[in-house]
């Protein structure tokens, strides 16, 4: 039997880049032949960023295509709706040609391609693979809640809710008092935690129709593999079989390849965006187990400088020791944090552009985790056993807060307007709560068992490889 030739392609953000290559890593080490495709624009940052990132390993390739943006674009304020104009307007002509060029003419050592797997948002590589004759799968960048809630997108528009009647509805409480009772497999929930693109009047909204597109499209594929675990998303995931039977829940992916039995030299392939801050791990060293309160917004978040700045003094007022990710674009047109908050914190916090998250949630030192609700950090959190003060922006992260507050019990929630005595308040709850540091734990200890041979994602990699190498998608 000819060795199975997946060609992954992200859609070119952290939040997809790292599940997929983490995905890519499990699925080599399961013998998978893997042409994992960047972007130049991110391979050129990665490759800037560390070293050895599309270093040859056997049977583990990357491969750059043109992202198709104008670099008068990159520094706008809504880069994510650029990219993902760029993306699906330009994205399909050069993989058309990659994944021909690997099915038909591959070099010596190189299988021909047999899937093509992209990530949620890259449907146009689904077409390009189904004109070419080659399988597919999808590989969801977010939850198995968060997928249903915006397949229901187009639903909610054909019933009415969208797009809003008018301004006053994004502000009069409409989108909290409205409640979605009818969604298979989830508890009621409010219009404004389905999705943040709910939050539009107009009915060509970019957003609201990328969103309903992408959403509905990964159908399209053969199987859909989801970085979750079972018992942590049973019901809304039983309603999503019901309607797709081939899912593989395959999370959390990182701590599938920690406790994965196979051998692998892997670690040293990183496509990170950014350089990571290694240091922080050796600080955290110093600080007692628990302690520390860690603040990360993610690789799109965008803050004002008045919003760091509460965050910043709010993190301040807790009195603990922590450790706040300020990304260099997270604030537009630069933000320094306050110089007499430096001062006054110097002894006890360690501010970073950019630090190896999933490490860092999981050492002992961490006691809490505040976060922009991102569907790889909430699952990163649960997986590592630590509780969450959530302040959703974007995207899923809405509905990512309310199973997190609400289901799990493992989050708090922050208003929408940043306040540094709110901030210092559940930050403080959050360290202090026996009940939520329980059902962390407990979560944590779910994540490890469906990790582990006889798990359920660990069942579902080995179904996973096993239909790749049968060419059964
Ligand atoms: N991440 C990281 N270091 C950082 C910030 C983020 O490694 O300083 C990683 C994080 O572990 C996660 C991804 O970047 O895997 C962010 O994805 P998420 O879905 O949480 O949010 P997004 O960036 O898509 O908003």
């Amino acid at each position: 039997m000819a060795r199975p030739h997946a060609v992954v392609v992200p859609y070119p953000g952290s939040g997809h880049i790292n599940p997929a290559l983490q995905l890519s890593k499990l699925l080599h080490r399961h013998g998978v032949f893997i042409t994992f495709v960047v972007t130049e624009h991110n391979l050129r940052r990665a490759w800037a960023a560390v070293e050895g990132a599309a270093g040859g390993r056997e049977g583990f390739r990357i491969e750059a295509i043109p992202d198709g943006m104008l670099d008068a674009d990159r520094d706008a304020q809504d880069y994510d709706i650029s990219l993902s104009k760029a993306t699906v307007n330009h994205g399909a002509a050069p993989l058309r040609e990659l994944v021909a060029r690997l099915r038909d003419r591959s070099a010596p050592g190189v299988p021909p391609v047999t899937c093509v797997l992209p990530t949620t948002l890259m449907s146009f590589a689904l077409d390009v693979a189904r004109e070419l004759g080659v399988p597919s799968m999808v590989l969801a960048a977010l939850g198995a809640a968060p997928l249903m809630a915006e397949m229901r997108l187009r639903e909610l528009k054909e019933r009415g809710y969208l797009p809003l009647k008018d301004e006053s509805c994004l502000t009069n409480g409409y989108l909290e008092k409205t409640i979605i009772d009818w969604i298979p497999g989830m508890p009621p929930i409010s219009l404004g935690d389905v999705s943040s693109f709910v939050r539009t009047t107009d009915p060509d909204d970019f957003g609201l129709w990328f969103n309903i597109t992408e959403a509905n499209n990964c159908t399209k594929a053969g199987s859909l593999i989801i970085n979750t675990f079972d018992a942590l998303e049973a019901d809304v995931l039983a309603a999503l079989r019901a309607e797709y039977p081939r899912i593989y829940t395959v999370g959390q992916l990182g701590t599938m390849l920690r406790l994965g039995e196979e051998a692998s030299d892997d670690d040293s392939i990183d496509l990170s965006l950014w350089k990571h801050d290694t240091e922080c791990l050796a600080w955290l060293d110093e600080q007692e187990p628990g302690s520390v309160v860690y603040a990360n917004f993610g690789s799109l978040t965008v803050l004002t400088a008045a919003q760091l700045a509460e965050f910043a003094w709010g993190l301040a007022a807790t009195g603990h020791p922590f450790l706040l990710v300020v990304r260099e674009d997270l604030v537009h047109g630069g933000g320094e944090l306050p110089p007499e908050f430096l001062a006054e914190t110097a002894e006890r916090r360690r501010v970073v552009t950019w630090c190896p998250q999933e490490p860092v949630l999981r050492h002992r030192a961490v006691g809490c985790f505040l976060t922009h609700c991102g569907w790889n950090s909430m699952l990163e959190s649960i997986a590592a056993g630590v509780p969450m003060v959530c302040w959703p922006v974007f995207a899923d992260q809405y509905t990512n807060r309310k199973y997190a507050c609400e289901l799990w019990g493992v989050g708090l929630r922050l208003d929408e307007e940043v306040r540094r005595e709110q901030v210092a308040g559940r930050v403080r709850e959050a360290m202090g709560s026996e009940e939520m540091r329980k059902s962390a734990a407990g979560w944590k200890a779910e994540a490890e068992a469906a990790a582990r041979p006889g798990g359920s994602s660990h069942e579902n990699l080995l179904g996973l490889v096993k239909a790749l190498k049968e060419g059964s998608l």
